[in-house]
C-alpha cells in the first residue's frame, strides 16, 4: 500500500515531530536534527540533511514536505521596513512585515487569511475573511523573513522580536498560533523568549485564560475606546466581551508580577481623541498594570476616518502621562509600502461576502 498523505513537518512542533518519528520507529533526536536544519540552517530539502541516513531521507521525501509559501512581492520602505506578500499553496496571499529599530528587529506576523472581526478602522476588515493559517503557514513567515534578511543560526539575530499583529485575530486561530509560538520559543526553533513575543488581540476574553496556561507570552490588547458605546462601534467584538470583562481578564493574565498589558489605542480624529476620552481612559485603566500605545491612524482607500493631528496626539499623551499611565506614541513605519498597522490586506477571496453585502447596501441607499 502506498502512503499518499504527506505531512507538512512545519505544522509540527518538537513534540509533534518526536511522535512523527517514533511512529516510524525512529529515535526522538531526529526531531531536533530536522529542526536544526529547517530553522537553524534554512534547509528544506531533505536530500541536503546529511546527518540523516540516506534511507530515512528517502522515506521523508516520500512521506513528508516542508512546504514554504511563494514570495510574490518583497517591498522595502524608505525607513527600512520590509513587507513580503506570501502566496500559500491554495493561492491565498498574506503579508508579513519586518520593522528594524536600533535595539531590535521585529517581525509582524499574520495569523489568518483576512479577519472576521470587522473593526471599522482596519483595512484587513474591509477585505473579509477566508480561513485560518496553519501552524506551518505561520512559522513559515519567520522562515522566509529570516532567510531574506540573511539571518543565520550562529550569526546576528535579525528577528529579535515577533508581534502577532498582522492580519487576523490570533485568539480565533488558537491552536495553530500557540503551536507556532511554541516553535518560535523552542531552542531548536527560533529561540525567542516569551518577553519577545507579543500576541495582540481585540479581546477574545475566554481564550486569554487559556493562553495564560498554555503560552503566556507578552499581551497587547486593542482597546481603542474608553467606553463600551464607542468601543462597540470601533471593535464590534466588544458587544460580546465588554471592556470591564476584558480588563478583568487582562489583570488575571499578568497576575501579581511586574508584567504589564500593552493597550493599543488608534488615534482617530474627532472620534476617540478628546481630552475627555483621555481622562476617561485613565479612569478605565485604574488598577490594571497597563502600558498605552497610541497609534496614529493609518489611512487606507475608502476609509471614513482621519488621523488625529500631532498636537492632539501630544495632548492626549500628556494627559495619560500626567496621570501616571505609561504611554508611548508608536512611530508610523512602512506606510509608504502600505505595511503600517491596519494597512495589511493580502490578496484572497472573501468567504464572508462582506464586500458584496456592503456594495448592495450602498447600492440600495444610492437609489
Ligand atoms: N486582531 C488583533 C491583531 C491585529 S493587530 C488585534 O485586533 O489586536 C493590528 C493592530 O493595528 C491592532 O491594534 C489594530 O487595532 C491596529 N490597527 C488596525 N487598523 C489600523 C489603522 N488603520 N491604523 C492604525 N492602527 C490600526
Amino acid at each position: 500500500m502506498t502512503d499518499t498523505v504527506t505531512t507538512n513537518l512545519l505544522d509540527l512542533d518538537r513534540a509533534g515531530l518526536v511522535d512523527f518519528f517514533s511512529a516510524r520507529g525512529e529515535k526522538a533526536f531526529r526531531a531536533t536534527q530536522v529542526m536544526k536544519w529547517v530553522y537553524g540552517q534554512g534547509v528544506t530539502d531533505f536530500g541536503q540533511m546529511t546527518n540523516i541516513s540516506k534511507g530515512l531521507r528517502g522515506e521523508l521525501q516520500a512521506a513528508a514536505t516542508l512546504a514554504m509559501p511563494t514570495v510574490v512581492a518583497d517591498n522595502l520602505s524608505d525607513d527600512g521596513s520590509r513587507k513580503w506578500l506570501l502566496q500559500m499553496a491554495d493561492g491565498n496571499c498574506i503579508e508579513a512585515v519586518f520593522i528594524p529599530e536600533a535595539e531590535r528587529g521585529t517581525l509582524c506576523v499574520s495569523s489568518q487569511v483576512g479577519c472576521m472581526l470587522n473593526c471599522s478602522f482596519c483595512s484587513t476588515a474591509t477585505q473579509g475573511f477566508n480561513r485560518n493559517l496553519s501552524t506551518g503557514e505561520i512559522i513559515a513567515q519567520l522562515w522566509v523573513a529570516a532567510r531574506a534578511l540573511g539571518q543565520t543560526s550562529d550569526g546576528e539575530r535579525r528577528i529579535s522580536n515577533v508581534v502577532m499583529m498582522g492580519m487576523g485575530e490570533p485568539l480565533l486561530n488558537y491552536d495553530n498560533v500557540v503551536r507556532a509560538m511554541g516553535i518560535m520559543l523552542d531552542d531548536y526553533g527560533y529561540g525567542l523568549s516569551k518577553r519577545r513575543i507579543t500576541l495582540s488581540t481585540a479581546g477574545v476574553v475566554p481564550m486569554l485564560k487559556q493562553l495564560r496556561e498554555d503560552c503566556d507570552v507578552s499581551l497587547a490588547v486593542s482597546l481603542h475606546a474608553p467606553d463600551d458605546l464607542l468601543r462597540n462601534q470601533l471593535v464590534p467584538l466588544n458587544k460580546k466581551y465588554p471592556i470591564r470583562e476584558l480588563l478583568d481578564a487582562c489583570k488575571d493574565y499578568v497576575g501579581e508580577g511586574r508584567r504589564r498589558v500593552t493597550f493599543e489605542y488608534v488615534m482617530l480624529a474627532g472620534i476617540n481623541d478628546s481630552d475627555a476620552h483621555a481622562r476617561q481612559l485613565v479612569r478605565c485603566l485604574e488598577g490594571v498594570p497597563a502600558k498605552v500605545n497610541l497609534i496614529p491612524f493609518n489611512p487606507f482607500p475608502e476609509t471614513r476616518y482621519q488621523r488625529s493631528s500631532n498636537n492632539r496626539i501630544q495632548r492626549f499623551f500628556e494627559i495619560l502621562n500626567g496621570a501616571g499611565v505609561v504611554t508611548i506614541t508608536r512611530k508610523t513605519r512602512g506606510d509608504d509600502i502600505d505595511a503600517a498597522c491596519g494597512q495589511l490586506a493580502g490578496e484572497f477571496r472573501d468567504r464572508t461576502r462582506r464586500r458584496e453585502r456592503a456594495q448592495n447596501i450602498s447600492g440600495m441607499t444610492n437609489q
